[in-house]
């Protein structure tokens, strides 16, 4: 089996004023249909990154609503990882190419996780290249399966893209965030354009009390008698934090003691962050000014949020980015943005709301400057940018066009729901939908007896046997 991510169920209703109504009443509706629907997100890591950070929100929210949702990873060493981010740089337009014992090891990979993957699901959502080459090892169970890629594709390197097309045969439907990152020869015909989301309510994105976030950030040494600017971001060169710390070192020709914090995450699939931190810490020494600091030393969600409350201004000069959640966490908290013109970054800037896009580190320099020079600005532009936010860019949104995508597709899926109830010769899992021939490992509960695959699925319906029964008319 593949590892499950446990994540829990959160309702839906606790986003009621904070999120539009008619976004939430869409939702709930959109979702009644699919009540019982089984649906798995796999992706390559459970930390780290964008990915890991929206389904952390969405998968329990989903439960909330009825729909049965699990998280799954795939597994793979340290070399398949490698290849992966070869593949995920060169659909971002690096130079390169993948050897024949690359192409083998992932192909290899795909279908051991392919073989994994027993259980049964109505959906399978595969989140970006690492998965991606589970399908094409088959459809058991004639789930429907949607590719969903977060990078910025629009200009792939066209030899590893040809590689990943071939493994996108056979997918019911693709997910992009813009609509300039779907490549002319995409092998799938129906795609989605539907740009990724924020959870207001997650510890990184709460409000937190004013006091409180300084003292964080005072306890970890921020001096807020300096002004202050910060990027959050993975270490990888399409953040390109260099170019950020050459960008404020110019600012300081005007701001002589502005501060620049750097934080980043370590991605566990992400086998070139280490080596970009070291660069990073290699260009700060000896300059006090700078600040580096990483989940690995204890920066983590309310840190990130204490620093996108406080900062002056928030940096993202990305280069290439598949949307960049920072920047809508970022205004969010009304913090005026100054940002690469990349990928999905205009998207959340639209119509100059937010902050300020830039082309070049001077433009980047110039435009933290202009926004620390004019405070009333700032605060205007991050008013505008978290009202864009709070209408386009928070999780109930994205729910609801997934809702659509899936009810979209259903056909003859629909309506799904729970297994009959597990007895007699051959019955089936209530948690992984698998049938069950050797009936050993069963489990009394309401007057029933279940059985299971797994000792891993009887756990997990000891622990909420609700989630697995509540949802709707047997099939
Ligand atoms: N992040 C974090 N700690 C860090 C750096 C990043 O929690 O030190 C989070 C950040 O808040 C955001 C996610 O990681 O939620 C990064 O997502 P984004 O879409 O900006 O970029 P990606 O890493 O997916 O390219």
């Amino acid at each position: 089996m593949l590892h499950t991510v446990e994540t829990g169920v959160r309702s839906i209703e606790a986003y009621r004023g904070v999120v539009p109504d008619e976004i939430l009443d869409g939702l709930i509706e959109a979702a009644e249909p699919l009540r019982g629907a089984r649906v798995v997100h796999v992706n390559a890591t459970a930390y780290g990154g964008g990915v890991s950070e929206l389904l952390n929100a969405a998968v329990p929210l989903w439960n909330g609503l009825g729909v049965i949702t699990d998280w799954k990873l795939i597994a793979g060493d340290d070399a398949f990882f490698r290849v992966t981010k070869k593949i995920h740089n060169a659909l971002q337009g690096a130079p390169g190419e993948l050897s024949a014992a690359d192409r083998d090891l992932y192909l290899a990979t795909a279908e051991r996780n392919a073989k994994a993957f027993e259980e049964r699901y109505d959906y399978v959502v595969i989140h970006d290249p690492q998965p991606a080459g589970m399908r094409a090892n088959g459809n058991r169970n004639g789930a429907k399966w949607i590719w969903r890629c977060h990078i910025d594709t629009a200009q792939p390197n066209a030899d590893v893209w040809q590689f990943l097309r071939a493994l996108l045969e056979g997918y019911d439907a693709a997910v992009y965030t813009m609509r300039e990152f779907v490549p002319a020869d995409l092998p799938i015909e129906n795609v989605q354009i539907i740009p990724p989301a924020i959870d207001p309510l997650s510890p990184k994105n709460l409000a937190l009390p004013r006091h409180l976030a300084h003292q964080i950030l005072a306890w970890i040494g921020i001096d807020f008698e300096y002004p202050l600017v910060t990027q959050i971001s993975r270490f990888d060169r399409w953040k390109d934090p260099l170019g950020v710390i050459e960008a404020c070192r110019m600012a300081r020709e005007s701001i002589p003691n502005l501060q620049l914090a750097l934080v980043g995450s370590m991605a566990l699939d992400d086998p070139e962050g280490s080596a970009m931190y070291q660069t990073v810490c290699a260009a700060a020494r000896d300059d006090p000014l700078i600040h580096v600091f990483t989940n690995l030393t204890g920066v983590s969600n309310i840190e990130v949020n204490a620093f996108q409350m406080l900062s002056d201004v928030v940096v993202q000069k990305s280069i290439r980015e598949g949307f960049g959640l920072v920047v809508s966490e970022a205004l969010w908290k009304g913090t005026p943005v100054v940002a690469g013109r990349a990928g999905g970054i205009p998207l959340q800037m639209a119509d100059g709301a937010g902050g300020v896009l830039v082309d070049s580190i001077e433009a980047c320099g110039a435009a933290i400057v202009r926004l620390l020079g004019d405070p009333d600005m700032a605060r205007a532009l991050g008013t505008s940018g978290r009202d864009r936010v709070r209408r386009r860019f928070l999780l109930p949104r994205l729910l609801l066009d997934f809702a659509k995508l899936l009810a979209g597709l259903g056909g003859a899926q629909l309506p799904v729901a729970r297994p009959p109830v597990a007895q007699g010769p051959a019955s089936r899992d209530p948690v992984c939908g698998m049938t069950v021939e050797r009936q050993e490992l069963e489990l009394a509960h309401a007057g029933q007896v279940f059985h299971f695959c797994s000792e891993e699925c009887r756990r997990r319906f000891r622990k909420n046997p609700k989630r697995f029964l509540s949802n709707g008319p047997a099939r």
